[in-house]
């Protein structure tokens, strides 16, 4: 087996695959070193999140299946947990859940009717409950907390520790990685390099991301941006007030994706999107870097948390993500060609990429189980529209995303530019 990138998804699978039958020969091919991609980059969040919604799964392959999928993603968390335990990865791990604030009257409409929605699909308080103001400010004590939503189903995590950690245990199992090594083309039997080819019955396409660099892929998915800081570890006062007593995960209703971590170091790391799509799909390092949006981050955190005012960042960095055009995450085993694949995440690819590659390792050895039945399996995005479509489309999406919150912050009501744009604003 030939599997390209060396990414939770590549380890994940190689993983699973020694697990399975310890007579596997196993490569991993990665263009730069173990976690280059979003698996060293991300923002820790281990959790049960799908980027297809349950109504979106339903409409594709039935309630039953769709409710199938929700409960394996939260059956992953837990097992992340089990199985880095078992390897001896000290990634620090730590199952606080995840609470997501309404910070304004918009954004308490918007968590009410998530709830209402979840318990239309039979989830229970178990799975995600609504928490009032002084609930959910003893949790999480940012500005303006009206209240919030909360689910058990995430753990935190130190994203770098994870990768290096799988890797290692990859190779006491006899997987074989090879750092530097860039893949030019898949074809059925064989991974290409410069070094000369890799022949394989299957070959595994984990690239993420950085899928649209290889041949014939341009419009596979897309690479969006996100960025993150970490400031300086802060004292135990600073603690006291902004909470995360169990390093819970946080983000907040708005539009804009944002999302924070407690690390355990007692750093604050916090991310975003809001970065530009690149014309033509374009990956480059310097992308990782936009003073401009790390500034945002900055802003965001501070007036979430005013006690932050004057603290030091330490850090700032980002990576690309890969969106497919429908935002369902897929995964699948083309039998003819021995081709594989799993992504298309958009950014809930921490506890994803678990799933993904244990439900490779039974496709490949060709098992009948409840994993290879999920609705993600075997599904085919659609292609994205070719430029300059594709990059208008993406970035207006990006500033109606930003409208809609200022229209929210000014009238306190749902934003019309919100409604207006649904198609732009994904999946
Ligand atoms: C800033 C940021 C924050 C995020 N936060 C979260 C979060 O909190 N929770 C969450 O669930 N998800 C998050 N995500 C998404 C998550 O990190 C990814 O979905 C996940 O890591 C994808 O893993 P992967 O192995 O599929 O891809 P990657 O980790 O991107 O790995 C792909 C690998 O393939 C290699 N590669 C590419 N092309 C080739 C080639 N031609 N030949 C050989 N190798 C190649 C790359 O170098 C790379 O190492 C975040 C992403 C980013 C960027």
């Amino acid at each position: 087996m030939a599997i390209v990138g060396g990414g939770y998804t590549g380890l994940w699978t190689a993983y699973s695959l020694l697990v399975a039958d310890p007579t596997l020969r196993v490569v991993v091919l990665e263009a730069e070193q173990v976690g280059h991609g979003a698996s060293g980059r991300n923002g820790g969040w281990c959790s049960a999140l799908f980027p297809a919604s349950i109504a979106a799964l339903t409409a594709m392959a039935g309630r039953e299946a769709a409710l199938a999928q929700h409960r394996a993603m939260r059956e992953t968390v837990a097992e992340v947990g089990r199985t880095t335990a078992a390897e001896g990865i000290d990634c620090h791990y730590a199952r606080g859940g995840t609470l997501v604030a309404a910070r304004s009257r918009a954004q308490w409409a918007r968590a009410r009717a998530e709830v209402a929605e979840a318990r239309s699909w039979g989830r229970g308080e178990d799975d995600l409950r609504l928490l009032g103001a002084a609930e959910a400010s003893a949790v999480l004590g940012a500005r303006g907390v009206r209240g919030a939503t909360y689910t058990p189903d995430c753990a935190a995590i130190h994203p770098v520790r994870l990768v290096t950690g799988l890797a290692e245990a990859c190779e006491r199992r006899g997987v074989t990685i090879h750092e530097r090594t860039r893949v030019t083309a898949i074809e059925p039997g064989r991974a290409r390099t410069a070094h000369g080819d890799v022949r394989a019955e299957v070959v595994v396409r984990a690239t993420e991301g950085f899928t649209p660099l290889l041949p014939g892929l341009r419009r596979a998915v897309v690479p969006v941006y996100s960025l993150m800081i970490a400031t300086e570890p802060l004292p135990a006062q600073t603690w006291a007030e902004i909470g995360l007593a169990r390093r819970e995960t946080f983000s907040d209703h708005r539009h804009l994706v944002i999302y924070g971590q407690r690390t355990a170091d007692d750093r604050l790391a916090f991310g975003g999107r809001g970065a530009p799509y690149h014309l033509g799909s374009r990956v480059r390092p310097e992308f990782d870097h936009d003073e401009r949006v790390f500034a945002g981050l900055y802003a965001t955190l501070t007036s979430m948390f005013p006690v932050l005012a004057g603290t030091r960042v330490t850090h700032a960095w980002g990576g690309p993500l890969g969106i497919p055009r429908d935002w369902c995450a897929s995964v699948g085993l083309d039998r003819r060609t021995g081709l594989a694949w799993a992504g298309g995440y958009v950014g809930d690819g921490v506890a994803t990429t678990n799933l993904a590659g244990r439900t490779l390792a039974d496709l490949v050895l060709g098992r009948d189980t409840d994993l290879v039945r999920l609705p993600w399996v075997g599904h085919r995005s659609p292609a994205w529209e070719p430029e300059p479509l594709r990059w208008l489309g993406i970035n207006l999406g990006l500033r109606a995303t930003r409208l809609a919150d200022v229209e929210e912050a000014v009238t306190g009501r749902p934003s019309l530019v919100a409604r207006a744009t649904a198609p732009l604003l994904g999946g």
